[in-house]
């Protein structure tokens, strides 16, 4: 069935009919004098519109789109609930600032962030822009409500690229190179990391990562420990069963503020609302951003109470975060992501996908894990025999896929995972076409 008969979907669109014809070519021409360079793309064409699982360049070329814009636009691109919220809210006003006027949208954005999130406690929210001021603001949280300095950040993690979370984010190229000095009381601790710690368990490499910390740092100087439950930009690195769980345990024992940055794992991308949501981790605060807004501009910080509220009046904020057309779209996602159950729709894309990964993976020795939960799952990509990984083949398998229509990403501290990040409004046959682009591009 075509997503086009599905509810809540629709046909593209095209605003080229009304604007003169312009050309990929030309426009990465202009780009090239206008844009820096500092800026990259993983494709050369230009957008002209998108729906639910596809993209249409200025040149008349459909894309299937595994990417959803880094796991952004899992209610589909131009959603049709999330542009007619918008479209309201725009007529109704555009921005007075939640500090100086505030508006009924951000504070029912926070409501259901606070049901939805994992705990039963009492809650509060907070929101921004982007997924590293998020993190930023949580940090800041944990900071002032335990009184304490040091951050706990994990091997191949990635929080953003502000000063603060690219000291945070494990990987230089190309995010911190040469953009030093960075922030200060940050440490790194082993990852759980299956395919690459010789096989510890959950438990054992909690307390490789625990004893670091209770040596080099000391468990009473900790604020904050901060983990994304499946990593993103790392290399969807799943840890193993009982890490989490072990980690948690830990933070609560030691007082120190347990974050869990669901940017790219949370609202239903991972089969569950938040990839914690799997093992019943339950976080004190949670950094939320991508998913949350059908592509609008909108990042949260939700967590207990108590240390959400330990923070003085004006000390948290900033002039767009909770912008009333971001949580217009917000509302709009949230009420999408329930009413056509997008958390079973992660399942189900998760396993055609996994089962025709694991096809592939039978066949190719390069392939030496597939992983992943829901509709978040990535091949880890090796010289065939070892661990060796190999980055050459990840770009030649997604440049295979990128010149047959197939928009796919990268990821990995050594950029040799291929991952697959299919908006969750997908259609099974924009899915098949993906998948079969995908096992033509393996060879
Ligand atoms: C993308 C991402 C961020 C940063 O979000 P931005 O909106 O790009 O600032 C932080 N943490 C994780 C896990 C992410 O995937």
């Amino acid at each position: 069935m075509s997503a086009r008969s599905e509810p809540g979907l629709r046909a593209p669109q095209s605003r080229t009919e009304d604007s003169p014809a312009v050309s990929s070519a030309e426009l990465h021409r202009r780009r090239g004098a206008a844009v820096a360079r500092g800026v990259g793309s993983v494709i050369d064409s230009y957008v002209d519109t998108a729906s639910g699982g596809t993209i249409v360049d200025v040149d008349g070329r459909e894309w299937i789109d595994f990417a959803a814009g880094i796991a952004v636009t899992s209610v589909g691109n131009a959603a049709p609930r999330v542009v007619e919220a918008v479209r309201a809210q725009v007529e109704r006003f555009t921005h007075t600032c939640f500090m100086v006027a505030p508006y009924e949208s951000y504070v029912a954005v926070c409501e259901q962030l606070n049901a939805l999130t994992p705990g039963t406690f009492a809650k509060r929210s907070a929101l921004f822009n982007s997924g590293a001021e998020a993190v930023e603001n949580a940090v800041k949280i944990a900071r002032h409500a335990t009184g304490r300095q040091a951050v706990v950040v994990f091997e191949h993690a990635y929080h953003g690229r502000t000063n603060l979370t690219m000291a945070l984010t494990a990987k230089n190229m190309p995010y911190k190179h040469r953009f030093g000095p960075f922030a200060g009381e940050i440490h790194r601790v082993p990852m759980s990391y299956p395919l690459r710690d010789g096989g510890l368990s959950g438990a054992q490499a909690a307390a490789r990562a625990i004893e670091l910390v209770d040596k080099q740092v000391g468990a009473e100087n900790v604020a904050a420990l901060l983990i994304e439950p499946i990593q993103g930009e790392g290399g969807f690195v799943v840890p193993a069963t009982g890490f989490l769980p072990a980690l948690r345990e830990w933070a609560t024992a030691a007082g120190a503020v347990f974050v869990a940055d669901e940017i790219q794992t949370g609202f239903c991308r991972t089969g569950d609302w938040f990839a914690c949501d799997h093992e019943g981790v339950v976080p004190d605060l949670v950094t939320l951003a991508k998913g949350i807004a059908g592509g609008l501009p909108l990042a949260a910080v939700t967590g207990r109470a108590e240390l959400m509220d330990a923070v003085h009046v004006g000390g948290l904020g900033g002039t767009y975060g909770g912008n009333p057309i971001a949580c217009a779209a917000a509302l709009a996602s949230i009420a999408t992501m329930r009413e056509l159950d997008l958390a079973a729709a992660a399942r189900r894309i998760g396993s055609v996908l996994a089962d025709r990964l694991r096809a592939i993976a039978a066949r190719d020795p390069r392939i030496a894990e597939v992983r992943g939960r829901g509709a978040m799952l990535a091949v880890e990509l090796v010289r065939p025999g070892g661990l060796v990984p190999d980055p050459a083949a990840a770009g030649a398998v997604s440049a295979a896929c990128h010149a047959a229509g197939l928009l796919t990403l990268t990821c990995g501290t050594y950029g040799n995972v291929l991952r697959f990040l299919p908006p969750l409004v997908i259609s099974d046959d924009e899915l098949a076409r993906g998948l079969d682009i995908l096992d033509a591009a393996f060879g």
